[in-house]
């Protein structure tokens, strides 16, 4: 500690910290117009100055680390007098209006706190106002050139998009394309808006509608990132979101989905009144006829069929709350273990070997070991369009310095910032990690300690590996040797090493066996149970993770327990038996349907007709049905064409509870707007419903709250994380009391969490989905930055404007063969089915490859993707499908 004295009083200061830094937390307020806490010192405007005893000159004390003794002045009549000056000559050039209708930007508080209103003469010429973007208006005549949009878009985002155009009198600072922002190579993350200190950034949402009246914090409801934000509103209606500055994951920073991607909060289509389907016609009901025909549909299904026939899906988009009361409802209501989420068709094969192979199915480490890992290992998944906020994390980690591998079929924009990309054909994982694994084992770069304290397996794996060497698996995977030996020096020397992976991994037919080849990789280097490690799978949908968790599963209760082991925990506390027959999951519900045997269905915020693979066959079963309840925002693609009751359920600015991000960290979710119409809270409805079945006294909750201390109750791993100690930041679980600090890394004292972690033996099992003259080119399914998977909510925002359709990304030379321009529409057609879109030509897939989104209705690209599954957890093969194309 230092002792300072500061403004003629006494201070103890940690050691290390600027004088800003000092002076804001003891609540002295200095200007600094250039300065942001989340961007490097820069020392531009100057206004911070502080008078330091022994200096001759003011500091900057944006810039000026506090030592030992030091003895500032930060308000003698000198400083003012030079602040005065400073602000006088940026007034000269703004222009008046802003300033009285945004009172709180901080340049317009600083003109007013030091009198200057009437020194704003108006701005000089600078270019028009650009209203290109969709989000954000730029009117460089109010810029005053403190750099924070250029700073913070270099050292945030990492997207330099903003630059400083010309020198002296003529600087401007334009997009890089010299043009507008449109045509820029903004992604419209909102960084730059969030940090100007002035309106010429400003959002278009506020301009219109008015800065926000009161602020909530909460966490967005988009990807597993599980970012914080600021929700702004006035009266009822929200009309911007901001950051959570002091955020542990997002640190100040929001993508444009949680930034911008609102608006369907109340879209025009939103149905807010529960409604029957009668005479093929949907008619708005009362809640209490919607709950009572709900209730009698299910019975009748159950009387007849068995707790066999009926199923509830949770949802990603609910909270832990609601999802825990989702399976407890298909428990002890409905009496069945047919109960899932859409981790099934993501990272249920993650969950699965993480779980087998080292105990517990959630990632290891923590988003902050980004910063601390020497190398990145990223497999299967495209961070900077699908978890945003961790791409711009890890490019700030590389250009730093962290070494990066990239596996991925794709040129995805990581893949430029790699120091190896792996491109393998889709579907062959398995061989190139074994590969990797034995070039490691070869080459003796494995952890020997590590190994012996700690792994079983070794002398198998040793034999077993000899036969994956990168010359011979080249060809099959189409990457070079070499480049396969390079990663493996890198993964094994460089360390520590944490690896992230998605849905190009786990969405295969060796879904959980690539999983586990990963694994292998991490056991082998020692890269577990230390900083900067882990593996760690990037979960798609914000609480998806969570939904698994909470129980949405067939064979495991809260807290992935196993239904045999937590029977009696869980039958102590519901005080009702649980059900003993196997379950069915999500495809398993399909199939039964098709088989005659599955007839109920309740999807709680999930458009599986949509989202499916090979749609045909879940039209089928969807048809086979006799009762579907949706409950959505939306008349979703199953509701249109199957539902038989639709339950309004609000959006997540519109409830309280919590959601569980990729990290294992429990946040909490709160409400800024009363729920729209008529729409309730999932939990609320599950609840009347229970009630409405006979079982309501099981379900007596007054608040997502009391639900969460149940959750705890059953949940050992959970039981220290409470609402008031989440209040202001998440815990990661495992918290196992309330004064456990919860776990930032798992398995720091051994690779498993109960035994010695084995290594896996994993053979090659080649997809059915095969090339033949027929269907020649292999189809990549896959999400983009600004549609979000069904795209129920960020097609109702004006992310459409950004990014209006599907379309189908074919390589230059594919497109030259056949003769395809940019956006020209073709008919792909696989075995399963087909669909129209149009072309994009993109150096982004090679010759012979094409991805596509599956984002909307119009383009239904699942009417292709493949029946294939994953054989451990029937996660299905959405990555690879053999298609043709046609003009049409
Ligand atoms: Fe939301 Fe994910 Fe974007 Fe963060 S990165 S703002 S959690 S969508």
């Amino acid at each position: 500690m230092f002792r300072v004295t500061i403004n003629g009083a006494s201070h103890d200061v940690e050691e290390g910290q600027t004088i800003l830094k000092v002076l804001h937390s003891l609540g002295i307020e200095v200007p600094a117009l250039c300065h942001d806490a989340r961007l490097k010192p820069f020392a531009g405007c100057r206004l911070c100055v502080v008078q330091v005893e022994g200096h001759t000159r003011p500091l900057t004390a944006c810039d000026s680390l506090l030592t030992q003794g030091m003895v500032i002045q930060t308000h003698t009549p000198e400083l003012e007098d030079w602040r005065r000056i400073l602000l006088k000559l940026l007034a000269r050039e703004y222009p008046s209006e802003p300033i009285h209708r945004f009172p709180e930007k901080e340049f317009h508080r600083l003109i007013r706190s030091y009198g200057l209103e009437k020194e704003c003469l108006g701005a000089t010429s600078a270019g028009p106002v650009d209203i290109s973007n969709p989000y954000i208006r730029g009117d460089m005549s109010q810029c005053i050139y403190c750099y924070r949009c250029v700073r913070i878009c270099e050292e945030v985002q990492g997207q330099f998009v903003w630059q400083i155009w010309n020198r002296g009198d003529a600087t401007r600072i334009r997009p890089d394309s010299g043009t507008t922002l449109r045509e820029s190579s903004c992604v419209s993350c909102g960084a730059c808006v969030d940090t100007c200190p002035t309106g010429a950034l400003e959002d278009k949402s506020v301009l219109s509608m008015g800065a926000p009246e009161r602020w909530t914090k909460t966490t967005c409801a988009y990807c597993g990132t599980g970012c914080e934000m600021e929700v702004g509103a006035r009266e009822d209606r929200i009309v911007a979101i901001k950051p959570a500055l002091e955020a542990p994951v997002s640190r100040g920073h929001l993508c444009v989905k949680g930034r911008y991607a609102f608006e369907y909060v109340y879209a025009g289509d939103r149905v807010t009144h529960p409604m029957i389907r009668k005479n093929g016609d949907w008619s708005p009901v009362t809640w209490d006829e919607a709950i009572t025909f709900t209730a009698e549909g299910l019975r009748r299904i159950l009387e007849r069929g068995g707790p066999g026939s009926v199923g509830v899906l949770g949802s990603a988009r609910a909270t832990n709350e609601e999802n825990y009361l989702a399976q407890k409802f298909a428990r002890i209501v409905l009496g069945t273990n047919n109960v899932d989420c859409c981790a099934r068709v993501c990272h249920a094969p993650s969950a699965a070997a993480l779980k087998l192979m080292l105990g517990t199915g959630a990632a290891t480490n923590s988003f902050d070991d980004i910063e601390l890992a020497r190398t990145i290992l990223i497999c299967g998944a495209n961070p900077t369009e699908n978890h945003p906020i961790v791409g711009a994390r890890i490019k700030q980690a590389v250009l730093r310095g962290a070494r990066l591998i990239v596996i991925d079929p794709r040129q995805i924009e990581l893949a430029n910032y790699a120091d190896v990309h792996l491109s393998p054909r889709p579907g062959t994982n398995v061989p190139l990690l074994n590969a990797i694994a034995h070039a490691i084992v070869q080459e003796k770069l494995h952890d020997e300690s590590f190994l012996k304290e700690r792994c079983s397996g070794w002398r198998e794996f040793q034999e077993f590996i000899k036969s994956w060497p990168p010359e011979s698996v080249a060809a099959l995977c189409g990457v070079e040797a070499r480049k396969i030996r390079e990663a493996a020096r890198l993964y094994a020397a460089e360390k520590p090493a944490m690896s992230f992976h998605g849905l190009g991994l786990t969405e295969h037919t060796q879904g959980t066996e690539g999983v586990m080849c990963l694994v292998n990789l991490a056991l082998l280097t020692g890269n577990l149970g230390r900083p900067g490690a882990g593996i760690n799978p990037l979960r798609g949908q914000n609480n998806v993770q969570g939904a698994a968790q909470m129980g949405c599963d067939p064979d495991s209760l809260t807290g992935a327990i196993s239904l045999n082991d937590g029977r009696n925990i869980f039958e102590n506390i519901w005080r009702q038996p649980l059900p003993t027959a196997k379950g069915l999951n999500l495809m398993g519900m399909m199939d039964a349907s098709l088989d005659g045997a599955f007839k109920g269905l309740w999807a709680i915020g999930y458009d599986i007709l949509l989202t499916n693979p090979n749609a045909s066959a879940t039209e089928q079963a969807l048809r086979s049905m006799e009762f579907i309840v949706v409950q959505d925002m939306f008349l979703n693609e199953t509701a249109k064409k199957f539902g038989t009751v639709f339950l309004p359920a609000c959006s997540s600015f519109e409830k309280d509870g919590t959601f569980m991000n990729a990290e294992r960290r429990i946040q909490r979710v709160r409400k800024v707007i009363e729920p729209r119409g008529e729409s309730k809270s999932d939990w609320e409805i599950i609840c009347r419903l229970a009630g409405a079945m006979g079982k309501g006294e099981f379900f007596t909750y007054g608040s997502p709250e009391e639900i969460w201390n149940e959750i705890r109750s059953v949940w050992k791993a959970a039981s220290g994380i409470t609402y008031p100690r989440i209040q202001r930041d998440g815990l990661q679980w495992p918290c196992i009391s309330e004064d456990h600090p919860g776990t930032k890394i798992l398995l720091t004292e051994k690779p498993r969490v109960d035994k010695r972690a084995e290594l896996r033996r994993i053979e090659y099992r080649p997809s059915t989905e095969t090339i033949t003259k027929d269907y020649p080119y292999l189809l990549i399914t896959g999400r983009t930055l600004y549609q979000f998977n069904a795209g129920t909510m960020t097609i109702r925002t004006k992310n459409a404007e950004l990014r209006p359709q599907d379309c189908l990304d074919i390589s230059p030379a594919d497109a030259e063969r056949l003769q395809l321009r940019d956006g020209e529409r073709v008919r792909i057609r696989s075995r399963h089915g087909s669909a129209n879109l149009p072309v994009k030509i993109s150096r982004a897939v090679k010759p012979g490859e094409l991805f596509a989104t599956f984002h909307t209705p119009e383009i239904f690209l699942n009417f292709i993707t493949s029946p294939e599954r994953d054989g451990y957890v029937s996660a299905p093969e959405y990555k690879r499908t053999a298609v043709q194309i046609e003009k049409t």
